[in-house]
């Protein structure tokens, strides 16, 4: 539901890659058409994801965008001087800075590394000047945006009215859909964090859920053993950020029939005017 899993190896034969390069994972340059893709390619640099390492900071200027190959990111909003709330997680799904694309120059959120991995990395110069030149790419930034927006929402209404164990069952199933990882290296600390809660409280609901055998524990690594189990307990917002981003899948299929059709007639025409 909401995402799908590709094994690697598989997705070198959907792309058109050279054999020698790594072809990406990420679901937004997936979604691109392959001549635009093609066209990015030699400008992006694969660069790791170090955990609890700070990705971009609130307040400084946009340089980069991230499309996440591997590993989660958490995004944060300040509520005071020495404590910010996870508002959203970016993972395979997505990008860090797309806002550029809207006109914010300036992060007003922090992105904080999670679980480690790898990233795509993408200079702000390059999006404003390949842009206008790039229907496919500014659509799938636009429309990510979106989805990423009703799902801040969401998960904000989430915070306020839904019980600790529902959400922690939510948090974790979206980072299992976003990092393609079965084994999480993520902690309690960081659980209580993203979660807006005390470690004890965390404690308690971890607690239930490995007594129930639906993962196990392993120095700092989460091992998912009952996902569908995970799914009846997580709350009704798990289903309702998956049928958004599936809308947007939708969508995307149907902007690359549009795309396809306006490239071939925009070679007919060329056609008719050499003719
Ligand atoms: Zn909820």
């Amino acid at each position: 539901m909401g995402f799908i899993r590709i094994p690697t190896e598989q997705l070198s034969n959907i792309l058109p890659f050279p054999a020698e390069a790594q072809p990406p994972r990420n679901a937004l340059l997936r979604s691109l058409p392959e001549d635009e893709l093609a066209r990015l390619f030699p400008l992006l640099d694969r660069v790791p994801l170090v955990p609890r390492r700070v990705l971009q900071h609130a307040g400084l200027p946009i340089e980069h965008l991230f499309f996440i190959e591997e590993g989660l990111v958490s995004v944060l909003a300040k509520v005071d001087d020495r404590n910010a709330a996870e508002v959203g997680l970016i993972g395979r799904d997505g990008v860090v800075g797309g806002t550029v694309l809207l006109g914010g120059e300036i992060s007003d959120l922090t992105h904080f590394v999670q679980i480690g991995g790898s990233a795509l990395r993408l200079s702000v110069e390059d999006v404003n000047r390949l842009a206008p030149e790039l229907p496919g790419l500014t659509q799938a930034l636009k429309g990510y945006l979106h989805v990423s927006l009703m799902q801040s929402s969401q998960s904000a209404a989430c915070s306020l009215r839904h019980a600790l164990l529902p959400r922690l069952a939510r948090w974790l199933l979206m980072a299992h859909d976003r990092s393609d990882l079965d084994r999480l290296p993520v902690t309690q600390d960081l659980l209580a964090r993203s979660l807006g809660v005390r470690r004890p409280t965390v404690s308690c609901a971890f607690k239930d859920l490995e007594q129930r055998g639906i993962f196990a524990k392993d120095r700092g690594v989460i091992r998912i053993k009952d996902r569908p189990s995970l799914e009846r307990i997580a709350c009704r917002c798990y289903r309702l950020m998956c049928a958004q981003a599936d809308k947007w899948e939708l969508s995307k299929a149907k902007r690359k029939v549009l795309i396809a059709l306006s490239a071939f007639c925009a070679a007919a025409e060329v056609e008719l005017l050499a003719g």
